[in-house]
């Protein structure tokens, strides 16, 4: 099956006793045990297991081209099992750029528990050779890079890896699976905030880790996930199976979207700089190409305009939603500085925008106007 009939059929299989073909949701936290009790079922006690977080496991996997996928409540709560897998003392190599949080989260570790962390530029895998050393434990990888769409060549950085017995771990949040798929690539385990492009509707925060073939990181993790229990409700999990089912479409059209956006933006005098992958003259586009199968539905790109007032643009869209996170329906645009607070190294005229699946003309007009009616302005 090609990855859209995957998408829709993964976990479809009709109930045994009601032939219902949308899969059941089951809250239950307990499940009655055969003789000789726990040890002899399928489904003991749900912290463990459950059957709505199972199906979902099980699509998540099949997504990812992983064989084993252990889902947690939180994009973080993933990112933390990750971390707490590598054991005391690890190191870890990590891009300079990387998502503020899994920055923050990795600096607590390393503050309170013995993590060493080198942050390094990893478009230059020169850099990952050079911070490599006996203690290293993982390399975290993600790409496209979050604000400014630096692309990272994973297989590369995975050839590497394995040269030195290290795993990777590729944060897919961005491209999803629908675009980019490391595992096949040479990656240990794939991380997501399914709280994104998987969830798809703002309504979801889940995270989730993949895991390849044999990973004994993965087999870590998964204890961590059933013992710690940071994990999702099975409504959540009955409702993040049931948004999977359009990833293919709304990321279609999301990137389609998108590149008419930024068609239009390359032509705009108050537009400076577009970061986009999909642009011939984006450094990273070659390897994108190669490793993407559309360029994805994230964009940034700086204004000629003092720092306060693109700050207010974003405030002026009519359509486009002024909040942070991505991947949903609906368009979402941000002066990412003021979310990443004052350590941030974002530049101060830069906006983040997450294409969504309105139409394309009414999102370029909302665009217009925003920058127009402050651009005007005293
Ligand atoms: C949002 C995000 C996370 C964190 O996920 P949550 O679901 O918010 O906990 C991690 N990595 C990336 C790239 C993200 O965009």
């Amino acid at each position: 099956m090609k990855f859209d009939s995957i998408l829709v059929h993964a976990g479809l299989e009709p109930d045994p006793s009601t032939k219902a073909v949308a899969p059941g949701f089951a809250p239950s936290t307990i499940f009655e045990f055969p003789e000789g009790g726990f040890q002899n079922t399928r489904y003991g006690y749900a912290r463990y297991d459950n059957p709505s977080r199972n199906a979902l496991e099980a699509a998540l996997a099949t997504l990812e081209g992983g064989a084993h996928a252990a889902a947690f409540g939180s994009g973080m709560a993933a990112i933390q099992a990750v971390i707490q897998a590598l054991g005391q003392g690890a190191h870890v190599v990590a891009p300079i750029d990387v998502y503020h949080g899994t920055r923050n989260l990795m600096n607590d570790f390393v503050d309170h528990w013995g993590l060493q962390v080198d942050y390094v530029d990893m478009t230059h895998s020169a850099s990952v050779v050079e911070a490599l050393h006996e203690g290293t434990r993982l390399i975290w990888l993600e790409t496209p890079s979050n604000p400014m769409l630096h692309i990272t060549d994973i297989g590369a950085i995975c050839n590497i890896a394995r040269s030195k017995g290290v795993p990777v771990c590729v944060d897919n949040t961005w491209p999803s699976p629908a675009l980019q798929q490391p595992i096949a690539m040479g990656a240990d385990v794939v991380m997501h905030s399914t709280t994104k492009y998987l969830g798809g509707h703002s309504d979801i925060l889940g995270g989730a880790i993949i895991g390849s073939q044999g990973s004994v990181l993965f087999e870590r993790i998964r204890r961590i996930q059933q013992l710690g229990g940071a994990v999702p409700s099975p409504f959540d999990c009955w409702l993040l199976l049931r948004s999977i089912r359009t990833l293919g479409v709304r990321v279609r059209q999301q990137c389609h979207n998108a590149e008419a956006i930024v068609d239009w933006l390359k032509g705009q005098p108050l537009v400076e700089t577009v970061f986009y992958p999909g642009l011939k003259t984006h450094p990273g586009h070659s390897i994108a190409a190669s490793q993407m199968k559309h360029f994805g539905a994230m964009l940034s790109f700086t204004l000629r305009l003092p720092p306060a007032k693109v700050a207010k643009v974003v405030c002026n869209s009519e359509m486009i939603v002024h909040a942070t996170s991505l991947g949903s329906v609906e368009s979402i645009w941000e002066h990412r500085r003021s979310s990443e607070g004052p350590e941030s190294k974002t530049p101060e005229t830069l906006i983040r925008l997450s294409v969504g699946i309105e139409d394309a003309d009414d999102l370029i007009r909302d665009i217009d106007v925003s920058i127009r009616s402050v651009a005007d302005s005293a």
